[in-house]
């Protein structure tokens, strides 16, 4: 009987190609879902200018996260953009069996790996208004090089083709209805009668049909 399901946290996998906006609608949400976990992932790559290790990442050399590989230390990991990045799998067990929500911010390859091990896990994926819209966002951080930015249209272009795979689509159009959107995919989340479970059953007649 699906009503009476036992409730463990739900867990959310977020990607995006880069320059969408990812990082700032998840940002903006999280305030706005205080009992969300949001899992900061490990990764190779050095950190950037305002980014604090434990808060953005854990930041390891590549010795010590293939040591992690090796221990099974990560429920997913990847190769991205010539660097690792990983999710701690203990961590997220403890969270989820605690009952606790997580957000997971990473690539399509981590998604796929997460949904094996959680099937239950609901995908989102982020998109920009059109291509020519993330030309201008990335033109206008002025961060990058024009050739800089060719080569993230031609990665995004490549990376937007796994949208499909994806429960949830969100068109990063204005950043607040982004956030919204995403906000409100967790809000649906736990409405599902699933997760609901526990509740629902106080107010059932026992052997009364579901
Ligand atoms: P950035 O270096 O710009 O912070 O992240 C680059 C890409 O790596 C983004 O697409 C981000 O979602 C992804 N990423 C961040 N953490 C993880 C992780 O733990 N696992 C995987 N598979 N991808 C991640």
């Amino acid at each position: 009987m699906p009503v009476f399901q036992s409730h463990a946290g739900q867990i959310y996998i977020v990607s995006a190609p880069s320059g969408v906006g990812k990082t700032s609608i998840i940002r903006a949400a999280l305030p706005a879902l205080p009992d969300l976990r949001f899992s900061v992932s490990c990764t190779t790559r050095h950190p950037r200018p305002g980014e604090t290790a434990a808060r953005d990442y854990e930041f390891l050399s590549r010795e010590a996260f293939l040591k992690g590989v090796e221990s099974g230390r990560f429920l997913e990991w990847a190769e991205v953009h010539g660097e690792y990045y990983g999710t701690d799998g203990r961590q997220i067990e403890e969270w989820i069996s605690a009952g606790d929500d997580v957000l997971l911010d990473i690539d399509v390859q981590g998604a796929r790996q997460v949904r094996c091990s959680y099937p239950c896990a609901q995908t989102i994926f982020i998109i920009p208004p059109s291509l020519d819209a993330l030309e201008e966002r990335l033109m206008s951080r002025g961060t990058e090089s024009v050739e800089q930015i060719e080569v993230r249209l031609r990665a995004a272009r490549t990376e937007m083709q796994d949208a499909p795979w994806y429960d949830y689509v969100i068109v990063n159009a204005i950043l607040e209805d982004a956030v919204a959107d995403l906000c409100a995919i967790v809000r649906a989340g736990r409405c599902r009668r699933s997760v609901q479970a526990r509740r629902l059953k106080a107010f059932l007649v026992p052997g009364a049909p579901a």
